[in-house]
């Protein structure tokens, strides 16, 4: 079978190559792949600054946000031949460490976790492949068009859960949302905050085309300005920052009302130097009583939190979502971005 491939570190070394099939094993399923997304992680990972191959290999089979169709189940896994399906991301560290043992490997404290077409493990940009079926989960079958949006809806209900839990900390009442980044990342954080009931707000650099027909779409407003002045006028309660840059991170940690969050989501590149006032960024959040946190990754609870909230979601507004699809063969055109690209999908 054929499978986009790249050897981590290296530059400009993806390949899609003829590989062996998967063979699952006990309790595994076979997967036949429907589609894979591209994210700025695969982005990273292709340029040479990510990921991890298998142990004992060269090559890296590259894909972690995954789509496909039950081609065998063992007895009693709960799957059956001809299932929708997506593969959980992360595995637990080895040893495991006090959050792994529980379930939460999102958590892991010691960073020894491994993650499919990321680190250490082959990923899900392949024509077949196999997964344990505690790691599988079910999609919708009217989900047909738009399951390869799971794993980054997943990402998104793991940040909604910890803005709720967040919130339980005092008294609230939270109105206003603000997405930061029309991304996939963006635009899904957003579709969840208006089916919170939340008044939504998107900021982008773009000024026209899909991103604000899709926020339109939601019943939010759309805004392209400069961040501060975007959020002075918002006045938002949470704020989800998911525009890759470091910049517009440190602008909005304190762009939230008196005892707002702030929820980072974006990998930012390294070595990025701003300049800021760190006697007022503290003192603000302290007299503020503000909560800025990260987060990353999904557990199997997050999974199955997303897969609610996709088939609750309206399908047309997920496929507008995906911009471009592309064959296995010509995978590498995936990772150009156009201007008006949102989410990019290789076909399998
Ligand atoms: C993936 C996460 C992963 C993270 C870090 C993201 O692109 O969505 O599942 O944990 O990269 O490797």
């Amino acid at each position: 079978m054929l499978a986009l491939t790249v050897k981590p570190r290296t530059p400009d070394s993806l390949a899609v190559l003829e590989v062996p099939d998967p063979e699952p094993g006990p309790g595994e399923l076979l997967v036949d792949g429907i589609a894979l997304g591209v994210c700025g992680t695969d982005v990273e990972i292709s340029l040479g600054d990510y990921g991890t191959a298998p142990e004992g290999r060269e090559r890296l089979v590259l894909g972690h946000e995954s789509f496909g169709r039950v081609r065998t189940a063992p007895e009693g896994s709960g799957f059956s031949v001809g299932d929708l399906v997506v593969g959980v991301v992360r595995r637990p560290d080895p040893e495991p460490c006090p959050a792994c043992a529980q379930g939460e490997f999102d958590m892991c404290r010691n960073n020894r976790y491994t993650e499919r077409g990321i680190e250490g493990r082959d990923g899900f940009g392949s024509q077949m492949w196999s997964i344990e079926a505690d790691y599988a989960v079910a999609l919708d079958p009217a989900l047909e068009q738009v399951g390869v949006l799971m794993e980054p809806t997943t990402v998104v209900a793991k940040a909604w859960e910890q803005i709720e839990l967040i919130n339980a900390r005092a008294w609230q009442h939270p109105e206003r949302l603000l997405v930061t980044g029309a991304g996939p990342i963006g635009l899904l954080a957003a579709l969840l905050g208006a089916a919170r009931g939340l008044q939504v707000h998107v900021l982008d650099r773009a000024t026209a085309g899909a991103k604000p027909r899709m926020v339109d779409a939601l019943g939010g407003v759309y805004h392209s300005g400069e961040v501060g002045e975007v959020a002075a006028k918002v006045k938002p309660d949470i704020i989800i920052e998911a525009t890759g840059s470091p910049e517009v991170a440190m602008s909005v940690v304190n762009a939230v009302t008196p005892a707002g969050i702030v929820c980072m989501t974006s990998v930012t590149p390294i070595g990025h130097d701003v300049e800021l006032d760190a006697g007022t960024l503290n003192r603000e959040m302290v007299l503020e009583n503000r909560v800025v946190f990260g987060t990353v990754n999904a557990n199997l609870r997050h999974y199955r939190a997303a897969a609610t909230a996709l088939a609750a979601a309206d399908t047309g507004w997920l496929e507008h979502l995906i911009t471009r699809r592309v064959p296995l063969a010509e995978a590498e055109k995936a990772f150009e971005r156009g201007a008006d690209d949102i989410k990019v999908v290789i076909e399998l």
